[in-house]
């Protein structure tokens, strides 16, 4: 699939490097001093390694014969490679490079680059950290930049004496330097590992620090003052730590683990080998102040980065067409994790509607792509950190996990990790060891959803219940968003396991169905009268869709909470996407959501907030349904109103504190100028603005929602209020409330002076396009305003993101130019973005459009439905 891959040259192949790097954090420049350890395996003149904005100064190779200076070095801009060329051939046989090159410590969150931040005393400083992944170990220092080149790195670090230093490995020896002013480094050589991996980081920092049980030291290094918010975090890393020792059975082969906070950073977080690397928000956790939301983020940040120390690091994909192997895992694994950290915080029955969702809604497009991607050059592979890789493919992981049970899924794991430890894999030596471990072919099953993209509907062609026994015939076909027809030479097929709930519980037989049709048996428990849910627990990527008889069924458990939580939220995610599509009449849609009025779940409520503010979105221009959809909402808002309060209560968990913040974001929705959603609203925000810390008035989990309400019922003081929290909260995440809700204020000037204000540089790089899509989701004038704002300053957006991740202007796309529900709207973006081309984010622009079209689609089956007669909704 992938024997046309760019990769560099297989003549010489690197065994150890060791990395001396001098950064300054004055002149934002470094000096490197490399010396690399090679095989010669044919004689050459030249040698090629990966390099990205460096400038070189010499480079000598001493070989068995000899020792040669390079008379050329060619730096290739485009293939961001250098060439060292020598005068005579460097023999067969192990030899040294020694390079002597130059950088700058950039502002583009990669390679070895600097983050500003003000310390708590208001002293701007500056640090240096380092983000490789994917492709920028190469903008630090020449490498062979491929995951399969695994190498020892030994790093050593000059940096001012009073400044604090690490990398991957322990330190070794740190000497000072002639003159006083600076130290130097040295760290322990790393195990073989892959160049995206290294990483080293200079600055101020405090720490928290305590020992794994297994013996492993952790550290959370913080902004100097923040150490205590480094804590919770370090519980659940030492925490999962031994967890993932036990359960991957080979111990974490590193000394020590460090975490650090990066003032800058563009993705979640990153999994170095030893030095996990943190956007701050997730891993700092202010005790007093931080939400249910944000301890949820952050310790599924830290068992999501943990993971990645089993599966990317000590086993590592061999080539970027197998991303998944690194990051569906990790995804899977860190609600295992969670799960087992935080059993009440029911991980699993979350994932149905976080994880799963994202990639049941990505990947029913036809611009999707599969789990197994191919990849010809590296740079593609920035374009696949998407919901694919991560939530199908732990999406697919969870299944397996379904189908081959506990133990012989744990069981394949360990025999994998051994016999792969410190190399690399593909796709099929995962299936291998599950086949080995359970005795089942599993690579048959596996293989149909990770090599082909998109995902089957299940569709009931006949139902009948008799003897205890129900009756299922089913048919599985492609299932696009649109409804778009499946031509014949584009069927597809998937080796489907079907498992079935009814109200006796999970029933254990798993039916494989491996053509497009099957009947299926399935045991009531005796209950002739009672409901089968087929996709039990929602654990395999798939839609459903019943026929009436079922529906009625499935309504009485999901009235009576007969069926589990994932069930009933799948129900409905699946009833909503099959209005989409054009599979199911959408007024029976609206007849199920009021089977949910009694509904109190968390989880169920995540469900439903998708589908009432889909609904909401998308009805927007017609008065009509839009009315009504509204009205449904209100009334079955205001009976969880009714039971859950505004109000903290003692014996609150964690789910009721979430499920508080979805009920309170629902009213900012659907509710916010009703008078008694104003008044608690605004007496809450109040006493908010004479003590931000009155976490009593307004938690956290409130605050986003409440500032809407403000902002939506309120003038330019209001406005002025929430905005100038940003400049005074000391904490990200207090000042990410603000970037979510500031766009809600009503009037066009204020939007306006929102999109102008995050791109001015108020707002750090990382976070600017949260404020841009508080505008674009707050009215269709907030999205035709920050549309047109991304055309009109599209030059200057594309200088200011220059050369940073391509994710940052994915993101500003999806939060400038995406959510439309216009065909004409579509085209206008389309025919903007052809005379403007992004090939980087080609492919998240063309989902970006195909999710409008089918918007549109939506919007005219919803207008032909009896919806748009107004006898429906007075009869409701
Ligand atoms: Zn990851």
């Amino acid at each position: 699939m992938s024997s046309d891959k760019v990769l560099l040259p297989a003549n010489v192949e690197p065994i150890r490097y060791e990395v001396k790097l001098s950064p300054d954090l004055e002149k934002f420049t470094y000096d490197g001093d490399e010396k690399v350890e090679i095989s010669i395996k044919e004689a050459t003149k030249t040698v090629v390694m990966h390099a990205k904005e460096l400038s070189f100064w010499s480079c000598r190779c001493k070989h068995a014969g000899g020792e040669s200076e390079a008379v050329e070095i060619q730096v290739n801009i485009k293939e961001t490679t250098v060439t060292f060329v020598f005068s005579e051939e460097l023999k067969v046989g192990d030899a040294v490079l020694e390079i002597v090159f130059g950088g700058l410590l950039n502002n583009q969150m990669a390679g070895f680059y600097r983050s500003g931040y003000d310390d708590i005393h208001g002293n701007r400083k500056i640090m240096a950290s380092t983000q490789f992944e994917s492709l920028d170990a190469r903008r630090a220092f020449p490498c062979w930049d491929e995951p399969a080149r695994k190498c020892v790195f030994g790093v050593t670090l000059v940096v001012p004496s009073e400044l604090t230093a690490f990398s991957n490995m322990p330190e070794l020896s740190c000497n000072s330097l002639p003159g006083g002013k600076l130290k130097e480094l040295k760290f322990m050589d790393s195990p073989k590992m892959s160049s995206y991996l290294v990483a080293f980081c200079v600055g101020e920092f405090d720490f928290v620090q305590e020992m794994t049980e297994h013996g492993v030291l952790v550290r959370v290094y913080t902004p100097p003052g923040k150490g205590v918010h480094g804590d919770f975090a370090l519980k659940c890393a030492c925490k999962s730590l031994d967890l993932y020792d036990d359960f991957f059975g080979v111990p974490y082969p590193l000394p020590k683990l460090d975490m650090v906070a990066i003032p800058e950073f563009a993705m979640g977080a990153m999994e170095n080998w030893g030095l996990v690397t943190y956007r701050e928000v997730d891993v700092l956790i202010d005790p007093v102040k931080a939400s249910s939301q944000q301890r949820q983020r952050v310790c599924t940040v830290v068992t999501h980065e943990l993971a990645h120390q089993w599966f990317g690091n000590l086993v590592t994909m061999d080539w970027w067409d197998d991303l998944w192997l690194n990051e569906g895992f990790a995804s899977w694994t860190e609600n295992m994790a969670a799960d087992a950290l935080f059993p009440e915080w029911k991980m699993w029955e979350q994932y149905s509607v976080d994880h799963a969702a994202a990639a049941l809604r990505l990947d029913a497009l036809r611009s999707s792509h599969p789990i197994q991607v191919p990849i010809k050059h590296a740079e593609e592979v920035e374009e696949v950190f998407d919901a694919i890789s991560y939530c199908k493919g732990s999406y697919v992981v969870r299944m397996a996990h379904a189908v081959l049970g506990r133990e012989n899924f744990q069981k394949g794991l360990v025999a994998y990790m051994k016999k792969h430890q410190y190399s690399n894999t593909v796709t099929a030596d995962l299936w291998a060891a599950w086949e080995e471990s359970s005795g089942m072919p599993i690579g048959e099953m596996m293989k149909s959803w990770t090599e082909q993209m998109g995902y089957p509907v299940l569709k009931v062609v006949g139902s009948s219940f008799s003897g205890g026994k129900a009756t299922i015939e089913l048919e599985q076909k492609w299932f696009l968003s649109d409804g778009s027809e499946v031509k014949a030479d584009e069927a597809k097929l998937w080796c489907v396991p079907i498992l079935t709930a009814t109200s006796s519980g999970v029933g254990d037989e798993i039916h494989m169905m491996r053509e497009d049709k099957m009947k299926i048996v399935v045991d009531m428990g005796g209950n002739d009268g009672g409901f089968v849910k087929l996709n039990a627990e929602q654990q395999v990527p798939m839609r459903v869709c019943y026929d009436e008889e079922m529906v009625k069924r499935l309504v009485v458990g999901i009235k009576g909470k007969l069926m589990s939580a994932s069930d009933r939220a799948g129900v409905l995610a699946d009833a909503y996407a099959l209005v989409k599509a054009g599979m199911m009449e959408p007024g029976q849609l609206i007849r199920l959501l009021k089977a949910y009025e009694e509904e109190d779940d968390a989880t169920v409520w995540e469900a439903l907030e998708g589908v009432l503010g889909g609904l909401n979105k998308a009805t927007a221009e017609n008065d009509l349904i839009n009315g009504g959809v509204k009205k449904i909402g209100r009334e079955i808002i205001g009976k969880l109103v009714a039971k859950v309060g505004w109000d903290a209560r003692e014996e609150d968990g964690h789910l009721d504190k979430l499920l508080r913040g979805t009920m309170v974001r629902l009213l900012s929705v659907f509710c916010y100028d009703e008078e008694g959603v104003k008044k608690e609203a605004e007496w809450r925000f109040a006493k908010f603005l004479e003590d931000a810390a009155d976490m009593q008035a307004l938690p956290s989990d409130m605050r986003s929602p409440v500032f809407k309400i403000v902002l939506k019922n309120g003038g330019d003081k209001a406005f002025a209020d929430v905005k100038g929290y940003f400049d005074t909260a000391t904490d990200n995440a207090e000042k990410k409330h603000v970037l979510n809700s500031i766009g809600s204020a009503p009037s066009l000037k204020n939007k306006l002076e929102v999109v102008e204000w995050t791109t001015s540089g108020a707002v750090k790089l990382q976070d600017f396009f949260y404020a841009i899509g508080s505008v674009h989701r707050s009215s269709k004038e907030g999205m035709e305003l920050t549309w047109n704002f991304y055309k009109d300053n599209f030059d200057r957006l594309k200088d200011m993101l220059g050369k940073a991740s391509a994710s940052l202007m994915d993101a500003l796309i999806v939060y400038s130019c995406g959510g439309f529900c216009s065909n004409e709207k579509a085209d206008e973006i389309e025919k903007f973005f052809k005379e403007n081309p992004l090939p980087q984010n080609q492919r998240k622009l063309m989902q970006t459009l195909e999710a409008m079209r089918a918007n549109a689609v939506f919007l005219g089956l919803l207008e032909k439905s009896e919806l748009g007669e107004s006898s429906f909704w007075r009869g409701l």
